[in-house]
């Protein structure tokens, strides 16, 4: 029992002293990595949500980001979810067009680089530039994956694979829930 009584404060004050020491590392940082990124990685805990801490051109609070999208738009673009196959707007989607980032707008893939994958998922070949994306290796759900953001929001996309068409080889496997396609 008395061990009990004491294994409490005991682990507050662990925890006080882990806070304090990750204040003392983000003041250090500041120091060397400059103010102004620290406050805005400290006052946008969406960008805190990938495994790495990135600055994106456009930032928003969760809930600014819940206020512009749908529920599906938001689990999947700012928590990483995925559609169920077969159910999303583009899967089979032939119209000519590009294909934005529904949260910022960026432009990611184009009609003339998409493939019938028979996945249930739209599926590219290639970006429309490379750095329009971001690539971030994946290892959840026991898998290593590299999942596809957007380079300018960080935007969860998808996945890109090995199994892709040529000339590049790759598939880049998308939500459609994170597009908005511009028709041509
Ligand atoms: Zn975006």
């Amino acid at each position: 029992m008395s061990r009990r009584r004491m294994s409490l404060p005991l682990l507050l004050s662990v925890f006080l002293i882990s806070c304090e020491n990750e204040n003392i590392v983000d003041t250090q940082y500041s120091k060397t990595g400059g103010q102004s990124c620290i406050i805005e990685q400290k006052t946008s805990p969406a960008a805190r949500q990938g495994d790495a801490v990135m600055d994106y051109e456009i930032m928003k609070t969760e809930e600014e980001w819940r206020e512009l999208l749908t529920p599906e738009q938001f689990h999947v673009t700012r928590q990483k979810g995925t559609e169920r196959a077969f159910t999303g707007e583009y899967w089979n989607e032939k119209t000519e067009g590009v294909y934005h980032c529904v949260c910022c707008g960026q432009e990611l893939f184009d009609s003339n680089a998409k493939f019938d994958s028979g996945t249930g998922w739209p599926s590219y070949w290639r970006p429309v530039q490379e750095e329009n994306v971001q690539l971030e290796t994946d290892g959840s759900w026991g898998m290593i994956r590299t999942e596809v953001l957007c380079r300018r929001c960080g935007a969860h996309l998808g996945h890109v694979f090995n199994d892709g068409p040529a000339p590049t080889g790759l598939r880049y496997c998308i939500n459609s829930a994170s597009l908005k396609l511009e028709e041509r």
